[in-house]
């Protein structure tokens, strides 16, 4: 019988129940120190020996009895009889009594008798003689048999992790090898028809194998031991042999083929082969995942998406392997931070967002990841970290204090943040800024104009890029009065040209937007308050005044009125794949998916910068960028610099 639903999806504390109810044990094993970096240790290790054995020099020079040298000036040397040589290594029998000295080197072991090494430089030596010019103190230069380590003190305890220095000092005892905790053997695959491995050729219909790679390196830093065991097309023989060729392994971790659609097999292997355990678990993204018990194993089905494979991953499966690995605790540490911006979460529905962390004045601050598709791989290559949203919460205001778990060991600042509308523009300058240097960390994050200006506001941003346009046909300028923005300067940016974007050969003769209304055009529209959708509605607004009818039965009548694209790009998509006959938006987009385009006014696309930050050097280069002949002309089309292209505007809120 075909499985149509998730029989019932198990909360998220549920699963992690289980994930972590795995009776997992550890093994070990023995490595030889030259492989042992990274491992962690399995037992207590107390040295056996005195490091260093001996008393030895820490200086080349003559070794003496100290007390000679008391009187040791500099015009006025005292003479000592030079009894023998002393090099590293040497076992030597000599004896130095008063008024003798033997010359020795770094390392060396005392003599007998001596208990001080004069340095070589305050000394001179002839006929057998040496003649020491300053005094030198009791254990002056000597190091002591067992002052670096004594025995019977505990060196390395159980659970390190060993790092060059660990592995220094047991090798400093003479112990050849080590006891170590075992890696766990991770068995991994994916299944999915359309898979292909990197380096072959993309066929029609193909993608390229993402989670594989995603979650090998995952277990890797886990300290786990991979077994890859490839790509497994959508059939259950090959899926069952996968798991059958992976006995030996402690736990088996695929992707893909989890949901209930009918190339979805994973549920009925891992039932054939084992027991499920959960299928279905409430939370976004990865709510087809699988887990289950097979010989006694734990065996995880994850989501073919390589967003919600990892995240699952990292929520349910990391601290299991680290269990098994001796690693422990969670991989990568939490910060707290604040939602720069209100979030509208799933209902009933636990949910890890993808955020940003930014410092402010207060502190840090989490920018939701947004505007991507779930399931784009770049929107968590981006990412700094993921907050949790409980299941019971609908709303996450702005302001609220979150626990941000990160995907790195830290946060590193960005030399220049940019916050605000996001524009290919910025990344022109980036780019250019980069060519200039490429150590330079330049962090971009879309959140809209608005949003931009809330960063400004609380002290986030080096520099908001923003196109507001205000009913008065001025753009933003208003806007910033409006939000009260002082202390801040606004530099003229550059022009895009903003337009009607049609399929390409414009099929339905479209050249203003009054064509669109009169030949019942099907539109997609833009999202309320950006700046596109203000010119929208403006023009919209004199064409019902024209005809002497409201704005609102004129808009009835527009077919896609309602519909809201949040980004340029998905306006030209929605065009290109015929969903819609036209949208408004910038020529650059339109040419990038090889649309028409009818040109209706450019807007100014302007940066907002904070005072205090406009003297930053990183900062002014991004000005001179801006400036730039350079930049100028590497802009796309639609994209251009103008005669107020870096004309700075003080903002004074009450003018
Ligand atoms: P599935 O869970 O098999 O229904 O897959 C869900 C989505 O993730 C589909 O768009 C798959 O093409 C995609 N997908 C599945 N496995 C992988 C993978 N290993 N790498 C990249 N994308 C994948
Ligand atoms: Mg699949």
């Amino acid at each position: 019988m075909e499985r149509k639903v998730f029989k019932s999806l198990i909360s998220i504390e549920e699963a992690r129940k289980i994930a972590d109810s795995f009776k997992v044990s550890r093994k070990r094993e023995v490595v030889d120190l030259k492989n042992a970096l990274g491992r962690v240790v399995a037992r207590d290790y107390e040295a056996e020996i005195d490091v260093p054995p001996f008393d030895r020099s820490t200086m080349d020079g003559y070794a003496v009895v100290a007390e000679d040298t008391f009187n040791a000036e500099e015009d006025s040397p005292v003479r000592l009889k030079l009894v023998g040589r002393i090099a590293a290594g040497d076992s030597s029998k000599l004896e130095v009594r008063k008024g003798e000295a033997a010359e020795i080197a770094t390392g060396a072991q005392i003599p007998k008798g001596a208990n001080a090494v004069v340095m070589e430089e305050y000394t001179s030596e002839s006929d057998g003689w040496v003649s020491v010019y300053r005094a030198v103190a009791p254990g002056e230069n000597v190091m002591y048999a067992g002052s670096d380590i004594m025995a019977g003190e505990l060196v390395v305890r159980e659970g390190t992790i060993l790092s060059p220095r660990e592995i220094g000092v047991l090798s400093a005892l003479g112990i050849p090898e080590i006891e170590v905790y075992a890696r766990p053997r991770v068995a991994v695959f994916s299944t999915g028809d359309e898979l292909t491995e990197p380096g072959e050729k993309l066929e029609d219909g193909k993608i390229y194998d993402v989670n594989s790679y995603t979650i090998i390196n995952s277990i890797k830093e886990d300290g786990g031991e991979v077994v890859f065991l490839g790509i497994a097309s959508d059939d259950s023989d090959e899926i069952r042999r996968m798991i059958e060729a992976a006995s030996d392994c402690d736990v088996l971790i695929c992707s893909g083929g989890t949901s209930v659609g009918a190339g979805d097999l994973i549920f009925r292997v891992f039932d054939e082969l084992g027991r499920v355990l959960a299928h279905g678990i409430a939370v976004k993204p990865g709510k087809p995942t699988i887990i289950a018990s097979i010989d006694g194993k734990p065996a995880f089905g994850l989501p073919g998406n390589p967003t919600s494979a990892l995240m699952i991953y990292n929520v349910f499966i990391s601290s299991l392997i680290r269990k098994l690995s001796g690693l422990g605790g969670r991989r990568n540490p939490e910060i707290e931070a604040k939602l720069a911006l209100k979030v509208f979460s799933s209902v009933g529905k636990a949910e890890f967002l993808p955020v940003n962390i930014v410092k402010g004045k207060e502190g840090f601050s989490a920018y939701p990841v947004t505007g991507h598709y779930s399931g784009a791989i770049t929107s968590l290559a981006e990412t700094d970290g993921f907050i949790y949203i409980p299941a019971e919460r609908v709303i996450a205001e702005e302001g609220e204090r979150f626990r941000v778990r990160l995907f790195s060991e830290e946060i590193k600042p960005a030399d220049l943040m940019v916050i605000g509308s996001h524009c290919v523009g910025i990344d022109v300058i980036f780019r250019l800024l980069r060519k200039k240097n490429p150590e330079l960390r330049l962090k971009i994050i879309n959140a809209g104009s608005t949003g931009g200006i809330l960063a400004v506001k609380r002290g986030e941003a080096d520099v908001a890029g923003m196109h507001l346009l205000d009913e008065s046909g001025e753009y933003n300028i208003p806007h910033l009065k409006r939000y009260g923005v002082r202390d801040a300067l606004l530099v003229k940016g550059y022009l895009r040209e903003q337009g009607i974007i049609v399929a390409r050969g414009n099929p339905m003769e479209i050249e203003s937007v009054e064509d669109i209304v009169e030949r019942s055009a099907t539109i997609v529209n833009r999202n309320r308050g950006s700046g596109t959708r203000t010119l929208f509605d403006m023009q919209l607004r004199e064409i019902a005044e024209r005809r002497g009818e409201s704005f609102e039965d004129l808009t009835e009548r527009i077919k896609g009125y309602e519909i809201e694209a949040k980004s340029h790009s998905s306006v030209a998509v929605a065009v290109l794949v015929g969903k819609a006959d036209a949208g408004i938006g910038i020529r650059t987009v339109a040419e990038r998916y090889g649309l028409d385009f009818i040109p209706l006014r450019a807007e100014e696309y302007d940066f907002l910068i904070p005072k205090e930050r406009f003297e930053m050097e990183k900062v002014r280069e991004f000005l001179s960028i801006l400036k730039s002949e350079e930049f100028s002309k590497s802009l796309p089309p639609g994209l251009r610099t103008y005669e107020r292209t870096g004309e700075i505007l003080a903002l004074n809120p009450n003018s």
